[in-house]
């Protein structure tokens, strides 16, 4: 088995990472399992960028990936309800590594924001709210899983638009889930020899 932390971050409800703990294996490949981190960690104000008023995604990804590399997590999802940017863009939902190369063994991060994926509803608990989230969560762990963004009906299609997530489905295309196949039964190969 490989397992993935869903790591909260600041007041990120217990309650979400839960649901995401039930809902996640319906997308992703059962040779991975997940596992909700009983503690939050705090949101380093030195990622906050005070002209912005949002947090810089790339910083907050690096110094995760540092504080993970040796924790024998397959992967790490945070998850944050702060606003979050990269560079050249007004926001981002989530930003992930991806691994350098296909043997690559490092333990890989991704982030995922709630910030932006209640835009234009009244009930914040909602099922679009949560079927956003998933959707988010499935396409930041795509890229640990070597992918790149699909034109297809797929998870992987880029969205920075809440109306290109709420168009695109929860799942991968069959092209892209028979990449993440391969790539985790390699990985297993690598894990556990
Ligand atoms: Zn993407
Ligand atoms: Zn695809």
């Amino acid at each position: 088995m490989l397992k993935i932390l869903l790591q909260g971050l600041g007041g990120f409800e217990t309650e979400l990472l839960n649901w995401l703990q039930q809902s996640l294996p319906s997308y992703i490949p059962p040779q991975i399992i997940f596992e909700v981190s009983e503690v939050n960690l705090p949101l380093s104000s030195s990622y906050y960028n005070t002209k912005r008023l949002q947090f810089n995604a790339y910083g907050i990804l690096s110094s995760l990936s540092t504080m993970f590399k040796n924790t024998g997590f397959f992967r790490v999802l945070a998850l944050t309800n702060e606003d979050i940017y990269v560079e050249g863009l007004n926001f981002v939902f989530g930003l992930a590594q991806k691994p350098l190369n296909p043997f690559d063994e490092t333990s890989l991060t991704a982030l995922v924001s709630t910030n932006r994926l209640t835009t234009g509803l009244a009930d914040l608990k909602s099922r679009v709210f949560k079927t956003r989230l998933l959707k988010e969560a499935v396409h930041e762990l795509g890229h640990t899983l070597t992918l790149d963004h699909c034109v297809k009906k797929c998870v992987m299609r880029f969205s920075n638009t809440i109306i290109e997530t709420d168009l695109k489905p929860a799942s991968f295309c069959i092209e892209c889930l028979n990449k993440i196949r391969v790539y985790i039964e390699n990985m297993m190969k690598i894990f556990h020899r």
